[in-house]
């Protein structure tokens, strides 16, 4: 049977679940969110988190359009984007590669240093990995980070009557991307926010020791409110209206002749947080001076998740990223 037949990725993943047994006396949070979060030693000690993610070539980036020191920046920032969902911070990273056997050592040291741009900003230091040769440049970076038990933020934290919020403009990269397969030449704005995305690191240790659920926006907006539903088992409306879309994304949308909400919903890699709030909580991030766009809300019926668009209708809201198509 094919990957596509039983359900594409997430179905894939279940799969495995069955395979290994995934209870540990002090996993916390396994596979379902994130990252992963164990708990190391009693409190007052932080719980450690760790994530991983590959980038293929030609399948994440291309050599024709991003440059060696851009891939690994990005390849670095992904993982940092997930560690900041959590709540936390980030520490150490392992790296592991394969490369083909005609790559240039340049080329595989500018990669690095691209990477250490990220590390500095984060400082995250380099604490192993793997090298190996094969037919396609692949780079998997296993991220490992802390948060304090009271700041982890989990996709199943969400609660009816929580608000949803994005901690900013959605649809660039996927724009951007849209763009460079059709031969254009996106704006700097688009072409910046898909080949160097910056995690939103910056915001989220005010965030998270104030929202209940968080997830970064790897797979586009829709994808992202569907697995806080999920594990949260609760509903929402997100209110198309209300979705933050960057006036450089409008002209991209119209110059590609697609709906912009679709690049915003079902893009993907824009690495914003999506996060719910109690209303209660809403004037402190307001006095922390963190931007933030409301989007939507947590409802309690279970299994709703809908869509209210611009002219008052009320769709389900569709999903994200297929890798599985
Ligand atoms: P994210 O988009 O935040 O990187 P993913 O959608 O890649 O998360 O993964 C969702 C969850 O599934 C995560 O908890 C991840 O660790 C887990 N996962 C993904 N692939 C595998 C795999 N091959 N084996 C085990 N767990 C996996
Ligand atoms: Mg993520």
């Amino acid at each position: 049977m094919k990957i596509k037949e039983i359900g594409g990725e997430f179905a894939l993943i279940e799969r495995f679940k069955s395979l290994i047994h995934e209870k540990n006396a002090h996993l916390v949070k396994g596979i379902g969110d994130d990252a992963a979060v164990i708990e190391i030693a009693p409190e007052p000690a932080p719980l450690l988190l760790v994530t991983t993610d590959i980038l293929v070539e030609d399948r994440h980036f291309r050599r024709d359009w991003a440059t060696p020191q851009q891939i690994g920046f990005k390849a670095v920032e992904c993982n940092v984007s997930d560690i900041a969902a959590m709540g936390g911070t980030a520490h150490w990273m392992f790296v592991s590669i394969v490369l083909p056997s005609d790559i240039e050592v340049d080329y595989v040291e500018l990669i690095y240093s691209g990477m250490n741009q990220s590390c500095q900003i984060h400082n995250i230091a380099l604490a192993g990995g793997d090298t190996t040769q094969g037919e396609i440049l692949t780079i998997n970076i296993t991220l490992l980070g802390l948060v304090p038990k009271d700041h982890v933020c989990l996709r199943s934290h969400a609660k009816p009557g929580d608000l949803l919020m994005v901690s900013g403009f959605l649809g660039a990269s996927a724009a951007a991307l849209a763009l460079l397969h059709q031969g254009y030449t996106p704006s700097e704005y688009l072409l910046k926010k898909h080949l160097t995305p910056v995690s939103r690191m910056d915001v989220s240790n005010r965030i998270a020791p104030l929202a209940n659920a968080m997830i970064d926006i790897s797979d586009g907006l829709g994808s992202e409110v569907h697995h806080i539903c999920e594990q949260s088992q609760v509903g929402a409306i997100v209110k198309a209206a209300a979705i933050p879309v960057h006036p450089e994304v409008l002209n991209a949308a119209k110059q590609l002749n697609v709906d912009p909400l679709q690049l915003a919903l079902s893009g993907g890699e824009d690495f914003e947080l999506l996060f719910s709030i109690s209303p209660e909580k809403l004037s402190l991030l307001k006095k922390s001076k963190t931007e933030y766009f409301e989007v939507g809300q947590i409802t309690d019926k279970t299994g709703d998740v809908t869509l209210l668009s611009k002219q008052g209708e009320s769709l389900p809201l569709p999903g994200g990223y297929n890798h599985f198509p």
